[in-house]
């Protein structure tokens, strides 16, 4: 084995999560999901070009994030699944104003709960969604 390159103690007890959380990879929002993965009792999370785009899409990519999902709650059973979109995504294309821009990923963080809640072993989840800009972060279900 190589040693080690810097000690640090991680928990090795077994967890539960109190949510599964969807966000972006997009570096700017990384200290927003930092303090409002905070508010959770150790969430599991993944980050994904587009955050919810993914599920609210289809194909491949909603079946990834979907067993995810799955796996998710299947080890650490979390009851909640927390979708974001975010301003200025690369995902998408421009936005004409930022209105048009909050209601159209509005509705695709409500597909995006949509295809979860339509999933037979998923249906039972709770599902909150929000709108992350360079502002703060608004919840849109
Ligand atoms: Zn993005």
């Amino acid at each position: 084995m190589e040693p080690v390159l810097f000690k640090f103690e991680s928990p090795a007890e077994y967890y539960e999560a109190e949510v599964f959380v969807l966000w972006c990879f997009d570096w700017r929002f990384d200290r927003l999901l930092d303090k409002f993965k905070a508010r959770f009792r150790q969430p599991d999370y993944i980050k994904w070009a587009g955050g919810a785009k993914a599920l609210a899409d289809g194909g491949a990519d909603r079946e990834a994030v979907l067993n995810q999902i799955r796996l998710s709650v299947r080890l650490h059973r979390p009851r909640k699944v927390v979708l974001m979109a975010h301003a200025d995504c690369g995902a998408y294309g421009e936005f004409k104003n930022p209105d048009d821009e909050f209601a159209h990923h509005s509705a695709e963080l409500e597909r995006a709960a949509e295809a979860i809640l339509r999933e037979p072993d998923l249906a039972h989840m709770e599902i909150e969604s929000y709108f992350a800009d360079f502002s703060g972060l608004r919840r849109t279900r």
